[in-house]
């Protein structure tokens, strides 16, 4: 799939490109229309410290061209493509040069949340680094069970949150398995990040839960400046185009890279309507 060149312009809807020339372009389009970006290179789960190594690295060139060329952004980043899978210590130290970096250029790291399998481990990396440097932050997904827990415990150290719904597939045992429970846990920890968190970010394009957020930060005399909304690349434009005219502000979720598959099917199953999207621009093809 990743080398089908009809699969290849499918995806780029969701995918900026293969290089980081290609997500550069994207950024400073996404850029100009006041909208702040954060650059994830795809590729998750690798298979020796070499690659982890190599992931790294792309990052550090990453986080040096957004600073270089202006562009108003930072990255987010996956454990496991850090090498978690294969050496806690080794993936800390890769995210430990990066963390660095960020600091020396004033930029950001984000840690996404992948299955929760890896919460603990994702929450005692990002901890750690924090305490470090500054400049690192994490995701926490509501379908967890715990994740208020673990709000309350990224709060008290003031490290940054992006919360979202969650991607993966969980045991009931981990996460709620209705999506109301799940829309109903997303309001209760916005409430709580907006009154608690250092510069929460609210990732979503479900639109009672914006609007939640923005009725709920009027009712407390949050500015908008306190908090951001984020969206991924490519979904629900309308929505990105009307927070920004509305004042509020917003980052997308640009990712790039060879290794798209996995992120473009997660993008897919979240939406059947996405499946006869594509059939359609095949088609018409
Ligand atoms: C910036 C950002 C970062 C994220 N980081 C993580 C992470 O680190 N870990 C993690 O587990 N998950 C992450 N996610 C994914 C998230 O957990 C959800 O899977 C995803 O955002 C869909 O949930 P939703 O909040 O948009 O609500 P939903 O209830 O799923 O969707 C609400 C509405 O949004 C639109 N929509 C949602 N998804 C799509 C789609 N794929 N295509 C087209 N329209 C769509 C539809 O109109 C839908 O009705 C992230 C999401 C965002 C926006």
């Amino acid at each position: 799939m990743e080398t089908s060149r009809l699969a290849q312009r499918l995806a780029s809807r969701f995918v900026a490109g293969e290089t980081l020339d290609d997500a550069l372009r994207v950024s400073r389009q996404i850029n100009s229309e006041g909208i702040d970006i954060t650059l994830d290179h795809l590729g998750e789960s690798v298979t020796s410290l070499t690659e982890a190594a190599q992931a790294r690295d792309v990052y550090l060139r990453t986080l040096n061209a957004i600073h270089e060329n202006g562009v108003q952004g930072n990255v987010s980043l996956k454990l496991t493509q850090f090498g978690l899978d294969l050496s806690s210590q080794a993936c800390r130290d890769n995210v430990a040069r990066l963390v660095e970096q960020a600091a020396g250029l004033g930029s950001f790291v984000r840690v996404d949340m992948e299955s929760s399998e890896y919460t603990e481990r994702t929450l005692q990396v990002v901890e750690d680094l924090h305490a470090r440097h500054g400049c690192v932050g994490t995701v926490i997904q509501a379908y967890l069970y715990r994740s208020r827990k673990d709000i309350e415990r990224l709060c008290a150290l003031r490290i940054r949150v992006r919360l979202c719904k969650g991607a993966y597939l969980e045991p009931a045992g981990a996460a709620f398995p209705h999506k109301r429970e799940v829309d109903r846990n997303y309001v209760e920890l916005m409430k709580l990040l907006l009154d608690q968190g250092e510069y929460p970010a609210i990732a979503t394009h479900d639109e009672r839960m914006i609007e939640q957020t923005k009725a709920y930060a009027a009712a407390r005399g949050i500015p908008p400046e306190r908090f951001e909304f984020q969206m991924l690349y490519g979904i629900r434009r309308d929505l990105q185009r009307r927070l920004r005219e509305q004042g509020y502000r917003l980052r997308l979720y640009i990712p790039f890279g060879g290794a798209w598959y996995p992120y473009f099917m997660r993008r897919l199953a979240e939406r059947p309507a996405n499946v006869f999207f594509l059939a359609r621009h095949f088609f018409r093809q």
